[in-house]
C-alpha cells in the first residue's frame, strides 16, 4: 500500500488533492507543498507512470522542488505541482487537460499551473479555457515562442557560471558540453552553446530530435545510456529526474554538472556524492528557475519580457555565489542551496 503522511518523499506539504473524473478518465494528482511565500506555482506534467506511487513520489518531489526553486529565485511564489497520470499522446488530452482544469480552477488561486513535460504552450491555453490560474500559455506570448526558452536561457547563465567559477574559461568557444534530452529546454540550450562556438554531444531516446542536432549544431550523438560517460567538461541533464544515482555518479568523467531536468538527484545524499567525486554540481532548481522567472509575472504583476531577461540574466552570479561558498566550506552544492531556500521560507 502506498503511504502519504510517513512517504519518505513527503515534506509536510500542505495539501495533497487526489483528482479523478471518471467520464474521461482523468486520474492526476495536485500536490502543494508550501504557500508561505505566495500561492503555489508550478507545472503540470503529463506521464504515462508505470504505477500511482511513481506519480505521487513525482508529485511530491516535484512540489518540494517549486518550493525551493521560486524562493531561491526571489519569486513571491509559493511550491506546488500536479501529474496527471496518462500518455500526452493520448487521443483524450484535451478533454482531460479541461476536467483536470476545473479541479484546480476549485483551489481558487492557492495553485496556479503551467508547462511541464507532456504538457506544452498550447495545452496551457485549453486549462485556461477552464480556469483562471494558468500562466505560460501559447497565448501570452507572440506566436511560435516557447516560455521553456527562458528555461533555456538560464540554463546558458548556469553553464557561464560554471565555466568561469570552476573551469575558469574566458570563453565559451571550445567548451565541450553533453546534453541528455532533446526537447524544449534541451534543444534550445543546444542553440545558445552552438551560438557561443561549445560543441555538443547529445542524446534523445528520439531519433528525430537527435537527427536535429547533428545536423543543426554538428553534434555528437551517443546512445542514450551511455552519455553520462562521455568525456566532457559538463554534463547537462535535461530529460527526466534522478539521473544522477550511484549506478551512474561513479562513471561521471564531466568536471561539472548544470543542467534543466528537475530533481536530478535520485537522493539527498547525493549532493554529497558528487562533492566526494570533485564533480560541481549546479543545483536543479536554482538553475531551471528561468521559466518561472519569465513566465509566472503573470500571477503578481503584468509580464515585462526586459524585467523578466535581466532577472534570468541574475541567475549567474546567484549560480556563482552558490558554488563559490560550496567550495570555501567544502559543502555540497545542493546544501548551500537549501540553506538559503530555507532562509527566505522561514523569513516569510
Ligand atoms: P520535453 O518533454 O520537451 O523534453 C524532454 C526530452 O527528453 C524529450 O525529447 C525526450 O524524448 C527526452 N528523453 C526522455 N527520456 C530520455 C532518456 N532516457 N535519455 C535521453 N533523452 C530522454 O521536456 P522539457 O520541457 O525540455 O523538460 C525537460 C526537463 O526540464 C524536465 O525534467 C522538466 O521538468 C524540466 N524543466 C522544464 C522547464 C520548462 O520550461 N520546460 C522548466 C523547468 C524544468
Amino acid at each position: 500500500m502506498t503511504r502519504i503522511f510517513d512517504h519518505p518523499d513527503f515534506d509536510q506539504h500542505e495539501q495533497v488533492i487526489f483528482c479523478t473524473n471518471d467520464k474521461v478518465g482523468l486520474r492526476a494528482i495536485i500536490a502543494l507543498h508550501s504557500t508561505a511565500l505566495g500561492p503555489a506555482a508550478g507545472g503540470c506534467r503529463m506521464y504515462p507512470y508505470e504505477s500511482e506511487a511513481d506519480a505521487l513520489a513525482d508529485a511530491l518531489r516535484l512540489s518540494k522542488g517549486m518550493t525551493y526553486k521560486n524562493a531561491v529565485a526571489g519569486l513571491p511564489l509559493g511550491g506546488g505541482k500536479c501529474v496527471i497520470i496518462a500518455d500526452p499522446a493520448n487521443s483524450k488530452k484535451p478533454e482531460l487537460l479541461r476536467a483536470f482544469a476545473q479541479h484546480v480552477q476549485s483551489l481558487a488561486g492557492r495553485y496556479w499551473t503551467a508547462i511541464d513535460v507532456g504538457v506544452g504552450p498550447d495545452d496551457a491555453d485549453i486549462l485556461a479555457e477552464d480556469c483562471d490560474y494558468v500562466f505560460a500559455r501559447a497565448s501570452q506570448y507572440e506566436k511560435g515562442f516557447n516560455p521553456s526558452e527562458f528555461t533555456a536561457l538560464g540554463g546558458f547563465m548556469g553553464i557561464q557560471a560554471v565555466s568561469e567559477t570552476i573551469l575558469k574559461l574566458d570563453t565559451l568557444r571550445g567548451l565541450h558540453v553533453a546534453v541528455q534530452g532533446l526537447g524544449a529546454t534541451g534543444y534550445a540550450l543546444c542553440q545558445h552553446l552552438h551560438a557561443a562556438g561549445a560543441n555538443v554531444t547529445v542524446a534523445d531516446v528520439r531519433d528525430d530530435a537527435v537527427g536535429r542536432a547533428v545536423q543543426h549544431f554538428g553534434a555528437t550523438a551517443v546512445d542514450p545510456s551511455q552519455i553520462h560517460l562521455a568525456d566532457v567538461d559538463i554534463f547537462a541533464p535535461c530529460a527526466l529526474g534522478a539521473g544522477l544515482n550511484d549506478e551512474t555518479i561513479p562513471h561521471i568523467q564531466a568536471k561539472a554538472i548544470c543542467g534543466l531536468a528537475n530533481n536530478q538527484l535520485a537522493e539527498d545524499r547525493h549532493g554529497a556524492a558528487l562533492r566526494d567525486a570533485g564533480i560541481a554540481y549546479v543545483p536543479d532548481y536554482v538553475v531551471n528557475a528561468g521559466g518561472m522567472m519569465g513566465a509566472s509575472r503573470i500571477i503578481y504583476s503584468e509580464p515585462s519580457r526586459d524585467e523578466a531577461l535581466k532577472k534570468i540574466e541574475s541567475l549567474k552570479s546567484t549560480i556563482q555565489d552558490i558554488l563559490q561558498i560550496a567550495m570555501r566550506d567544502n559543502r555540497p552544492t545542493s546544501d548551500v542551496a537549501n540553506d538559503m531556500a530555507l532562509q527566505r521560507i522561514e523569513g516569510a
